[in-house]
């Protein structure tokens, strides 16, 4: 089978936005309580942020979560309708006074497991790298990986779907990503991920 190259876009700003005080407290069961990422699977999740989020990023960070993700509606419109078909989405709002008014961005989750991806370079600790690179929680199950870029997968690690999620972002296929490539995206790193042969598992 032919495979498409993938590309991965994830937040690359360094500042993110708030969430209004409550909102943590108010859905705090929501979280698992030994990692702390979102307990997947879940639908949509609507965000309230207490300070407007800049107009022009396409990606953002809100309140430290990784999961969901946070774009513009504008890159979820370039991603096509079908984006709709493999995501979650939810509104982000600012609350102001008693007000909530919905801005221009929405969250997404996966609606499908998130894949670790794999990275060529290590994470060290004292001078030796981390031999146990798969991170599963024991409680939620949440895979994650800890290496660096340059990122890739193994054969049979590749998505079965044209729109998938990491923790740090979108996984695309690229006849995807060929409907946003012309578009200058602001605050958005954009990175292929190599496809391996499945010798060197582990
Ligand atoms: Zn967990």
């Amino acid at each position: 089978m032919m495979q498409e190259q993938l590309y991965h876009l994830y937040y690359s700003g360094i500042s993110g936005y708030d969430l209004i005080p409550n909102w943590k407290t108010d859905n705090s069961h929501l979280f698992c309580t030994h990692c702390h990422r979102l307990k997947l699977p879940r639908g949509g999740l609507d965000l309230i942020t207490d300070e407007k989020i800049r107009k022009n990023l396409d990606m953002t960070m809100i309140g430290y979560l990784l999961i969901p993700g946070c774009m513009s509606t504008r890159l979820l419109d370039l991603l096509g309708k079908e984006a709709e078909n493999h995501l979650n989405l939810g509104n982000v709002y600012l609350k102001k006074g008693t007000k909530l008014i919905k801005q221009p961005f929405v969250t997404f989750i996966s609606k499908y497991k998130y894949i670790p991806l794999r990275g060529e370079t290590p994470y060290y600790i004292d001078g030796k790298p981390i031999e146990k690179r798969l991170k599963v929680c024991p409680e939620c199950l949440f895979c994650a990986r800890v290496e660096r870029s340059p990122w890739f997968l193994l054969n049979d690690e590749y998505p079965k779907h044209p729109i998938q999620c990491t923790d740090m972002g979108l996984l695309l296929y690229e006849s995807v990503y060929e409907k946003l490539k012309n578009t200058k995206l602001v605050g958005v790193c954009v990175e292929k991920v190599k496809i391996k042969q499945n010798t060197q598992k582990g």
